[in-house]
């Protein structure tokens, strides 16, 4: 039986293990914290828009079981918001032990609070990876889905220092890149003035600290929309957000609230004692990270080179999916992107060509997308999501947008790969 390590206990680690073990391999999933889902606990927001399109082109291809459990820890779905149709927001506060029961349930071996600090190679294979507490785990192919955040130093170098965001490395350890101790290039995303990495803006307010009335609404309907006083908006914190497909007007001129079990704050940046002055909000205070007002996470300073069936280029025995792979925004595109790493890993250990999903799903074509962007100076500076800014135009443009599930599984079909992530290849 392959031995397949995922380094990495992300949304795009949790999908990899769990293709990855469909297919036949025998799983480890290492997580350096002690949650898996790593940005995933702090977001909520999925099939927005082409998500939709994509999560149900990844069910039909076989890798329902992530989207199940989004859909089932769902506190609201069919949620419209500016520039944003038929969302479902998952509950934060419920999502991680699920996803973490059903992976040891179908017997992936999970180790939390296990940092992997450096590989040990043979020529250019990964042998074996070397925790921080020195021991090390040996395996046939590694799938490294340790996000874009890259070495812990970055975030006092490009960003605000550590906010205490949901990765809490002063507790859990430094990161590092395992690509790079393999011995390939970093490559690092851009902000529009060529500077490097970008901000997350998005955060969440304790429900609690709201009024009655923003809390009623917000558990009812699932979004609260409070107009900005206008001497407070500013248009040019748009240009600092990470996620481009809420870098519109709206999200500037109004705080925009999600109910995710906590309320995801759409207006980035925004701070403390200007918030304070919006009616219903006089006593809010931020949820995650307590330093909301200052934003969130420095990201995409750590992209590993790839080819468009995942695999490191480079190194003979490593893939990569998620951030780590890409300039991609989302649960939904590490999902899918950690899907096809994780049944390529068993692929790859019998020696069997790698899957390439074709580009006439809207995964395929994201996948390759990204990859050809990357190489140039203005793709640098874009972030890669189904769910708005260029590519969701793409998407639209290519026809490859549509919430019909017939319509996306006659298209899988097409291609003669319904269920391809079924299929046990040990
Ligand atoms: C505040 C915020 C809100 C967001 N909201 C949304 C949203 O609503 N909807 C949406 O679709 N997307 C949202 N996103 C984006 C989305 O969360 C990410 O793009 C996606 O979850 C990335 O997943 P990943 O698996 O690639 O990486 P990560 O989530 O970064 O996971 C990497 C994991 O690897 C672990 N790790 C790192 N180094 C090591 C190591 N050396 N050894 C072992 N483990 C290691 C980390 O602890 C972490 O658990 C949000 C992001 C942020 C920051």
């Amino acid at each position: 039986m392959a031995r397949i390590i995922v380094i990495g206990g992300g949304w795009s680690g949790c999908a990899a293990a769990v293709t990855a073990k469909k297919a036949g391999g025998d799983v480890i999933l290492i997580e350096k914290t002690d949650m898996l889902l790593g940005l995933g606990n702090v977001g909520g927001i999925m099939r927005n828009n082409g998500r939709y399109t994509a999560a149900e082109e990844n069910i039909c291809l076989g890798g329902q079981e992530l989207f199940n459990i989004t859909d089932k820890a769902a506190r609201h779905v069919n949620v419209n918001f500016p520039g944003h149709k038929h969302a479902t927001l998952y509950d934060v506060t419920k999502v991680e032990p699920m996803v973490r029961r059903f992976l040891e349930e179908i017997g992936i071996k999970i180790l939390l609070q296990k940092r992997v600090i450096d590989v040990e190679m043979d020529n250019k294979s990964i042998k074996s990876v070397v925790l921080s507490d020195d021991t090390t785990i040996s395996g046939d192919i590694f799938i490294e889905t340790t996000g874009s955040t890259g070495p812990m130093g970055n975030c006092l170098k490009y960003g605000n220092g550590c906010s205490m965001c949901i990765l809490r490395c002063p507790s859990f350890g430094p990161r590092i890149s395992i690509s790079k101790r393999a011995g390939v290039e970093d490559i690092l995303g851009q902000r529009g003035d060529e500077s490097y990495g970008a901000f997350s803006g998005s955060c969440k307010l304790n429900k609690e600290s709201l009024s009655e009335e923003i809390r009623e609404k917000l558990n009812k309907e699932g979004v609260v929309i409070l107009p900005i006083p206008k001497e407070d908006i500013n248009f040019d914190k748009l240009n600092l957000k990470v996620c481009q497909q809420y870098a519109l007007k709206d999200f500037a001129e109004n705080i925009i609230l999600l109910d995710t079990g906590h309320a995801k704050l759409m207006t980035p940046y925004y701070p403390l004692e200007k918030l304070r002055k919006i009616k219903g909000l006089e006593n809010a205070r931020y949820e995650d990270p307590y330093s909301g007002g200052k934003g969130n996470s420095i990201r995409y300073l750590s992209i590993a080179p790839r080819n468009n069936a995942m695999k490191v280029i480079g190194i003979d025995n490593l893939l990569c999916a998620g951030e780590k792979s890409g300039l991609f925004v989302g649960h939904t595109e590490a999902i899918v992107t950690g899907s096809l790493a994780g049944h390529n890993s068993v692929r790859l250990s019998l020696g069997m060509p790698l899957l390439e999903l074709p580009r006439n799903l809207a995964i395929g074509d994201l996948i390759a997308y990204a990859n050809e962007q990357i190489k140039t100076k203005e793709g640098l500076k874009k972030r890669y999501t189904f769910a708005g800014s260029e590519y969701f135009e793409r998407m639209k443009e290519k026809d490859l947008y549509t919430i019909d599930k017939k319509e996306i599984k006659r298209r899988v079909q097409r291609l003669d790969l319904l269920n391809i992530y079924e299929e046990k290849l040990l």
